[in-house]
């Protein structure tokens, strides 16, 4: 059984309506919850394996970009994607807010310093997206400005692939009723408390806002070497999964390799 992960995948300069994209998914694994749980364990203990790989041979680069709506599952697709790799070689980047220093200068200036490093694997937990988003839709710098902005992050992108960086950028789509549920559980259940913000009630009355402004940004953004994956994620199991599935694929197309040994071991003993 499974699926084809990679029709999630968006084509360069396809148009993008996120009203006709899935946010439910197919019946991946008989549409069985506990399969999809099953996989995705046997999925993790092979991402953790790659990543050893990775990290020993310091030759590729690995970004993946997360952007959603709130509720949507950043937090948990990154604990759940990557727990049983090496936090000395995955770390995890969160962009919020800008600081005073930060909006001092251009946007990209923030994100350029937690690109990944040879070896490593960096997950951005919101990105430079958040420029021609929020930004977008609070008008917080005008129109003109942040259209430009399409054009700087496809070079940008373009400088790291050319400079060694594997770019993968999810969309994790929700439905707004399933959200309405996920912030109801954030009141409702005293451990989620703590997860609940008012000012996600005001982003959701933009709700088609930020839908418009996220088909252009994936539309003017999705290229053959950084590409955007539209994942349904009304079902937590089946975005965990379909992450996974491309994270995995991905890592596996860099085939990375142990090095070899500096010496021939053979002849090595250890003194006592
Ligand atoms: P959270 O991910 O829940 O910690 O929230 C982070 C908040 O920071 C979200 O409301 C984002 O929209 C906001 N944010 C992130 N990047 C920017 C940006 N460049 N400009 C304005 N707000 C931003
Ligand atoms: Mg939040």
């Amino acid at each position: 059984m499974g699926t084809n992960f990679e029709r999630y995948r968006v084509k360069a300069g396809t148009k993008v309506d996120l009203g006709k994209e899935p946010t439910r998914g197919d019946d991946a694994y008989g549409g069985d919850k506990d399969a999809g749980y099953a996989r995705l364990d046997a999925l993790r203990d092979e991402i953790a394996e790659l990543q050893d790989r990775l990290y020993a041979e310091e030759k590729h680069k690995v970004l993946i970009v997360l952007q959603a709506m709130d509720t949507a599952g950043k937090d948990s697709t990154i604990r759940d994607v990557f727990k049983e790799t090496n936090p000395q070689g995955v770390r995890v980047a969160s962009f919020g807010r800008p600081t005073d220093e930060e909006l001092a200068h251009d946007y990209l200036w923030r994100v350029h310093k937690y690109t990944p490093a040879a070896g490593h694997i960096r997950v951005f937990n919101r990105s430079h997206y958040e420029d021609v988003l929020v930004v977008r839709v609070n008008e917080l710098v005008p129109e003109d400005r942040w259209k430009r902005r399409y054009g700087h992050i496809r070079d940008f992108e373009r400088l790291l692939v050319d400079e060694g960086t594997t770019i993968r950028k999810f969309f994790l789509h929700i439905s707004k009723d399933e959200q309405r549920e996920r912030l109801q559980e954030r009141l409702d259940i005293k451990e989620k408390h703590w997860k609940f913000e008012s000012g996600d009630l005001r982003v959701r009355e933009r709700w088609d806002d930020y839908m418009a402004a996220y088909a252009d940004a994936i539309k003017e953004t999705s290229t053959v070497d950084a590409p955007w994956y539209i994942i349904p994620s009304d079902r937590r199991w089946y975005r965990k999964l379909a992450v996974a599935e491309i994270v995995l694929e991905t890592l596996k197309d860099l085939d990375p390799k142990y090095p070899d040994p500096p010496d021939n071991l053979h002849h090595i003993a250890i003194p006592d």
